[in-house]
C-alpha cells in the first residue's frame, strides 16, 4: 500500500459518486471508478451499456480513456465499486480482464486497484497480483 488511508478513502468515495452516472439498463449492474494520476488528479467513470452488448464500456475504461485522452500517462491507483444498481454498498467488485489489460498498457505491476466491500472495508490489490502474465507486443 503506497497511499495514505485517507487517499484510499477519498478515491473510493469518488468511485461511489461516479457510480451514480452508470447507464446499465440491461445488466442493472452499476459500476463507478476513480483513477488517480501520479500528480494527484482524479478522473472518474461509470459503466455505459449498449443494446448491442459488445459496445458496452466498463467504468474503469471510461475513466482511463478519459484521462489518457486528456494527456495523462502516469497513474498510481484506481478505485472500483460496483454491484446491483439498487444496492448502495455492494460487495467487492474487481475489474474484468479487458480492463486489467488496458491498465497494463499504461501502468506498472505496482499500480494499485482499490476496492471496498459491503461493510466499507477497503482492499488494495496490485496489477501484478490480478494480471500476473499480461499481454505485451
Ligand atoms: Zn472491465
Amino acid at each position: 500500500m503506497k497511499l495514505s488511508q485517507e487517499k484510499y478513502t477519498e478515491l473510493v468515495a469518488a468511485a461511489r459518486a461516479a457510480r451514480g452516472g452508470s447507464y446499465s439498463p440491461f445488466s442493472r449492474f452499476a459500476v463507478g471508478a476513480a483513477l488517480l494520476t501520479e500528480d494527484g488528479r482524479i478522473y472518474t467513470g461509470a459503466n455505459v451499456e449498449n443494446s448491442s452488448y459488445s459496445a458496452t464500456v466498463c467504468a474503469e475504461r471510461v475513466a482511463i480513456h478519459y484521462a489518457v485522452a486528456s494527456g495523462e500517462r502516469a497513474f498510481s491507483a484506481i478505485a472500483v465499486v460496483g454491484g446491483a444498481a439498487d444496492e448502495e454498498l455492494p460487495d467487492e467488485c474487481l475489474p474484468c480482464a479487458v480492463c486489467l489489460q488496458v491498465m497494463a498498457e499504461f501502468c506498472c505491476g505496482d499500480f494499485e486497484i482499490v476496492t471496498a466491500d459491503s461493510g466499507g472495508e477497503i482492499r488494495v490489490h496490485t496489477l501484478e497480483e490480478l494480471l500476473p502474465r499480461r499481454f505485451r507486443l
